[in-house]
């Protein structure tokens, strides 16, 4: 497929604290088909993948922060646009998990307001020894913030494919 044959473009960002597994999720799920495109003008870079979503071929932009999050200095133009956004914490990190008020405030800002939102609570693999955030704890909270939420593993692949799809259905069911 030639990579410009699609029927919808859709920007999903990634955001949360550093060193939760943003970067990993992404070249998790797009490594199949993998093209990392610089946009050193504005300090981000973004990773695309078409999927099929109910016969329609979808073209998913996928952006990571290369690294400015480290300084929560991530711009307007980082989030403008997206109609997804995936927020990670790390389960073996609580203060990754409370700083998620921070991203939210911050897409709340800068965002569309009917963004899709995702909470993913990633390093699942570490659950047994390290865990520090509960999974009920995390559901509790992305519902009562209307988010969808996963827990994911990069690092074994749990859950990546799946997380990042239901954020394509639900962009695509509302989307007009
Ligand atoms: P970012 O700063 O959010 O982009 O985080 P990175 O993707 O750079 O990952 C930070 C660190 O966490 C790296 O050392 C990764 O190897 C590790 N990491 C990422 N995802 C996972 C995961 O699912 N499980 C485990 N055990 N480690 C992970
Ligand atoms: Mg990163």
């Amino acid at each position: 497929m030639a990579d410009d044959d699609y029927d919808y473009l859709f920007k999903i960002v990634i955001i949360g604290d550093s060193g939760t597994g943003k970067s990993c999720l992404l070249s998790r799920f797009t490594n199949d088909e993998f093209s990392l495109e610089s946009k050193s003008t504005i300090g981000v870079e973004f990773a695309t993948k078409t999927m099929d979503i109910s016969e329609h071929k979808i073209k998913a932009q996928i952006w990571d922060t290369s690294g400015q999050e480290r300084y929560r200095a991530i711009t307007g133009a980082y989030y403008r646009g997206a109609v997804g956004a995936l927020l990670v914490y790390d389960i073996t990190r609580q203060s990754s998990f409370e700083n998620v008020d921070h991203w939210l405030k911050e897409l709340r800002e800068h965002a569309d307001n009917n963004i899709t939102l995702m909470l993913v609570g990633n390093k699942s693999d570490l659950a047994d020894t390290g865990r520090q955030v509960s999974i009920e704890q995390a559901k509790e909270y992305a519902s009562e913030s209307e988010m969808l939420f996963f827990e994911t593993s990069a690092l074994n692949a749990s859950n990546v494919e799946v997380a990042f799809k239901t954020v394509f259905e639900r962009v695509y069911d509302t989307v007009p």
